[in-house]
């Protein structure tokens, strides 16, 4: 590609608006462009770079059996009221109606609709198992889209679903995946680590995240020294002893709740600037779970003490239906009290195992003179005990040391949740209708590129992994003005064309300088240039990666980039 020919529009100033390095340089070597806040364009640069990160995703994708498909991102609202999400997902759900006032989604994901297709066209056991993906933009209305691409409000996602009709099933599926992954993101030149992950408001038993450590992450991994226990420190925290309950009769009385907040002074709070994520923790300890909505930075004792905002115990067996049950989205939740630290805990506690136990959740409404632990075998805030740096490792091997990381992938065992919700059966080998169990699978595509950008960088710019770079050399004449220099790099460009290297050829009546900073700005492999020995056939060549500069012949140069 001639550059003279192209739209690499490079910055010379890092954009005010950009906080983190990916974006930084993103924007300034011309690869995206921010169209508004939380949507961007590919420009030349960018895409090439993505179509690169998916063909290793299809590829890998494929070699496991996976069927390439593309569903649409508009979705109607019927299927999210069929699985119960329209009303589950709250504002991050892209909502629209067309001239007719139907509603519809613009799609965050495809459980549904994958569900729904499957429901519809698989009939027999013999069909299973099967593996759907897809490449695609995503929506959601993220509370703060910030760091460029690292969250987005339109995205792309690779999803894929997997359909069984057994667990065991389930599970081979589940570990291809997740080996899948582990190559998919060594080949695109990332240090990640798979970390045990929390299965959130999607339902689910099984779930990793796949991390790439990096300062700039939102997510904080709890990681033994010694072996490959990892979790994201929302699954990391463990429980000391556990009082159960006993019997104790409760008198209810109506009492002034001046900590009640309603749902529009949460809202106000959550929206301060100082606030640096919302994490809904559920614990467990035997039959017992709480979750705990917590605002708050990844100090973990910033979480432990400060911002609280809300617990909400529950008895449950298994972990999806106290997930449903709590309501692991923030927004269906009940009323909130924002109080001092512990107090709040324990009148939540109580508040809502009323809710679970008796039914008696009315507004301004309390339990007094009771110990929650003691009165109904919940926990009190001592009770949760946090992980910390230097804990032993839980399997024993090592201690634990925290990284920040950026989610890049996550597997999950799905189970029945959605096939149950939407019907999807087949019949099974005694021509019995069953009903299936599901895996879903994604990556964030777009957020990837921007962690091999975080990973990968220096003071100049972008050094991009060989197997990820747009171009693998760049091809800069010193002085385009100069008619030896032109013509050489005209015949070399043609040259390594015809050679299969994928080069970028700067062509333009630029300042060698500014063809300098630009080329690292940039960040290819590999640098050729042509000055003031091309007469004699002599070029330069230097690595990205290197300081040091080669001078080559033309052949030596062919032989040198094959
Ligand atoms: P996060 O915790 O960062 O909000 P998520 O857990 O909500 O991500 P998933 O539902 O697991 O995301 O989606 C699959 C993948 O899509 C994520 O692992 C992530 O790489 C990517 N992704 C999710 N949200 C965004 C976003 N707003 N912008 C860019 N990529 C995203
Ligand atoms: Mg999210
Ligand atoms: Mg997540
Ligand atoms: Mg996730």
């Amino acid at each position: 590609m001639k550059q003279s020919q192209t739209l690499i529009p490079t910055l010379k100033e890092t954009p005010a608006d950009a906080d983190v390095t990916s974006h930084q340089l993103l924007l300034r070597a011309g690869f995206i462009r921010q169209n508004f806040s939380g949507v961007y364009t590919f420009l030349p640069l960018g895409k090439k770079v993505l179509n690169i990160v998916e063909k290793v995703i299809r590829e890998e994708m494929d070699a496991i059996g996976g069927n390439e498909v593309l569903m649409p991102a508009l979705q109607s609202a019927e299927l999210w009221h069929e699985s119960g999400r329209w009303d589950k997902m709250g504002p991050e759900l892209m909502r629209l109606n067309d001239r007719h006032d139907r509603a519809f989604v613009l799609g965050p994901t495809h459980e549904e609709v994958v569900t729904s297709i499957v429901r519809d066209e698989v009939r027999s056991y013999k069909q299973l198992p099967l593996t759907l993906y897809q490449i695609q933009t995503k929506f959601r209305d993220e509370r703060r889209p910030r760091f460029g691409l690292l969250r987005g409000r339109e995205f792309i996602m690779k999803d894929a679903y997997s359909f069984h009709l057994t667990d065991e099933s389930l599970d081979e599926s589940y570990q291809a995946m997740y080996d899948a992954y582990s190559r998919i993101f060594t080949r695109l030149g990332l240090n990640f680590r798979a970390v045990i992950a929390d299965s959130g408001a999607m339902g689910g038993k099984d779930t990793h995240e796949f991390m790439a450590l990096s300062e700039v992450g939102e997510d904080t991994i709890a990681y033994s020294t010694e072996s490959d226990y990892a979790a994201n420190i929302e699954m990391a925290e463990v429980y000391d002893d556990y009082t159960p309950a006993t019997e104790t009769p409760l008198t209810l009385e109506k009492v002034a709740t001046p900590n009640q907040k309603t749902m529009q002074e949460v809202a106000d709070f959550l929206a301060h600037p100082l606030e640096k994520g919302l994490k809904t923790l559920l614990f467990k300890a035997d039959e017992q779970y709480v979750l705990v909505v917590t605002r708050g930075d990844h100090d973990v004792n910033d979480i432990k003490l400060k911002h609280i905002l809300q617990a909400e115990t529950v008895e449950m067996a298994s972990e999806i239906e106290a997930r449903e049950q709590l309501g692991a989205d923030f927004g269906s939740l009940g009323p909130i009290a924002v109080n001092e630290e512990i107090q709040v805990i324990c009148d939540l506690a109580v508040k809502s195992v009323a809710n679970v136990t008796c039914g008696a959740n009315e507004d301004g409404y309390h339990y007094v003179n009771v110990n929650p632990a003691r009165d109904f075998g919940t926990f009190t805030y001592e009770d949760i005990r946090f992980i910390q740096v230097g804990d032993k490792s839980p399997d024993g091997k090592g201690v634990i040391a925290f990284a920040e990381g950026i989610e890049i992938g996550q597997v999950f065992k799905l189970g029945q949740f959605y096939a149950k919700e939407l019907g999807a059966e087949v019949l099974n080998d005694q021509g019995r209708s069953e009903t299936l169990t599901m895996g879903c699978y994604g990556i964030g595509v777009s957020r990837t590129l921007a962690a091999i950008v975080e990973q990968h960088h220096d003071d100049a710019g972008i050094v991009w992994p060989k197997q990820v770079a747009p171009f693998t050399a760049h091809l800069v004449v010193v002085n385009s003005k100069n008619a030896e220099q032109s013509a050489l790099g005209d015949t070399l460009y043609q040259q390594l064309r015809d050679a299969g290297v994928a080069v970028l050829y700067d062509d333009r009546k630029e300042r060698a300088g500014v063809k300098f900073a630009e080329s690292d700005l940039i960040g290819l492999p590999v640098r050729i240039t042509v000055g003031k020995k091309a007469t004699e056939g002599i070029v330069e060549v230097k690595e990205r990666t290197d300081d040091e500069k080669q001078e080559m012949s033309l052949e030596q140069l062919m032989a040198y980039v094959k």
